[in-house]
């Protein structure tokens, strides 16, 4: 292999542009994908600046295995007070009795969860994956499928809302340990307060992942569940729009359980710079500020989900009471892949899903899922998301003019600008 002529010298001090224009250049390219195009994945969100700055600092440096004032390292004092104000600040956030703050992600919440309640083979009822649940809650390869017995409950076949009966006459049958509720493609209302009476009934523990839906829930817009349940889990980086990571909530009596069983069964040195990142994250989530975000990413979904249903779409449920919907493409003539790839011609982003009792295999799937988070931190008010509902509903009509369509969505996106004074890589200076 060619070594590079860098100086040791040089490297010490050169910027990125500098060192790796190739990576610099991507970056680039990133960014102005992220500018050009109408977001509306519904688990994506642009962090604050604020988060990515702290996202890119100096605790990537240190090592701190264990807990504030309990750590295996010297050097950790202001890495403490780091970690204690994320830990202090969230859970004043969702009035928890306990807060762990080190899970790299939120694949990792669950499985801090389960790690610290049950052992191999325990029985777990979630919500089945293709009517909203999540991989870690069951998926045969994820290791929650191969570390545990996975019995679900549905939605109902003509409401599309979760069947309590259902639920409750599943957990009477199988008798789980845990009981998760809360997905990553269910539009409405997690009502935890009805799994609560249903875990109390068949004696189980009960966690609520509300990783998609935890900035609703800080602005007042969702139920908390946090009084209701035994852990809570959420990532940082859907609705509540920090960084790239997560953390778990519980009651004190798990609390000892919990930490044992992120470190040390299961992660090794927390990422201290995205702990800094997640407690500036939390401390935003606290403010009015956040909350008007929260209202219009709310609005913003009614104002969509009406214009979808105007231009002639189906919506499961018929709407939302969240960030996210579902278009139900079972009736027309598109699938769900068809579909996402007609709307990456108009410039807009979204994901194909498996709708409830869909005939179609996940890679193909029946539905379209839409979210707010993104284009509301970019400025979008109501009037923009009837275009945008407009634009999608044109576009998945046979001749529909392509060029014209995505020209619609170009003025959308130079009207709200993502990241207006943020240049880039190429300016930076050393
Ligand atoms: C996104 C999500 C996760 C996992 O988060 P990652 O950060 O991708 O690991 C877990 N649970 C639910 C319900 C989610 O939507």
């Amino acid at each position: 292999m060619a070594v590079a002529q860098e100086t040791f010298e040089h490297l010490r001090h050169a910027a990125l542009l500098e060192i790796d224009p190739e990576i610099a250049g991507l970056l680039e390219r990133e960014l102005e994908r992220q500018r050009g195009q109408i977001e509306l994945i519904a688990s994506e969100n642009f962090t604050w600046p604020s988060v990515l700055e702290a996202q890119a600092s100096v605790p990537t440096n240190k090592y701190a295995e264990g807990y504030p004032g309990r750590r295996y390292y010297g050097g950790c004092d202001v890495v403490d007070e780091i970690e204690q104000a994320a830990i202090d600040r969230v859970k004043a956030l969702f009035g928890a009795e306990h807060a762990n703050v080190q899970p790299h992600a939120g694949a990792q919440t669950n499985m801090a969860v389960y790690f610290s309640c049950l052992e191999h083979g325990d029985t777990i009822l979630a919500m089945r994956l293709d009517h909203g649940g999540h991989l870690t809650h069951g998926l045969k390869v994820n290791f929650s499928g191969r570390l545990y017995t996975i019995v679900s409950y549905g939605v109902d076949r003509e409401s599309n809302l979760i069947d309590f009966e259902e639920v409750r006459r599943v957990a009477q049958e199988c008798r789980p340990k845990l009981i998760v509720c809360g997905g990553s493609a269910y539009a409405r209302t997690i009502e935890t307060e009805r799994f609560r009476e249903i875990a109390d009934d068949v004696g189980a523990l009960l966690l609520c992942d509300m990783a998609h839906f935890a900035g609703l829930v800080a602005a007042d817009l969702h139920p908390n569940p946090t009084p209701y349940c035994d852990f809570v889990t959420s990532t940082t980086h859907k609705t509540l729009a920090g960084p790239r990571s997560g953390f778990v909530l519980c009651k004190e009596e798990h609390a000892a359980a919990l930490d044992k069983a992120v470190f040390p069964g299961m992660q090794g040195g927390p990422l201290l710079h995205s702990i800094a990142a997640k407690a500036t994250c939390f401390k935003i989530a606290a403010s009015q500020g956040f909350r008007s975000y929260q209202e219009q990413v709310r609005a913003n979904a009614d104002a969509l989900a009406e214009a979808l249903v105007d231009g002639g779409l189906d919506l499961l449920t018929g709407g939302t009471d969240t960030h996210l919907m579902q278009v139900d493409l079972r009736k027309s003539s598109w699938t769900g892949r068809e579909a996402e790839e007609r709307l990456d011609e108009v410039n807009i982003t979204a994901n194909r899903n498996t709708v409830p009792f869909d005939e179609r295999p996940p890679t193909v799937a029946s539905g379209l899922r839409l979210g707010t988070p993104a284009v509301t931190m970019r400025g979008f008010d109501e009037s923009d998301m009837r275009e945008v509902g407009a634009i999608i509903s044109e576009a998945l009509t046979e001749g529909a003019e392509i060029g014209a369509l995505a020209e619609r969505s170009d003025v959308l996106c130079e009207k709200r600008p993502l990241y207006p004074g943020f240049r880039g890589f190429t300016t930076y200076v050393a």
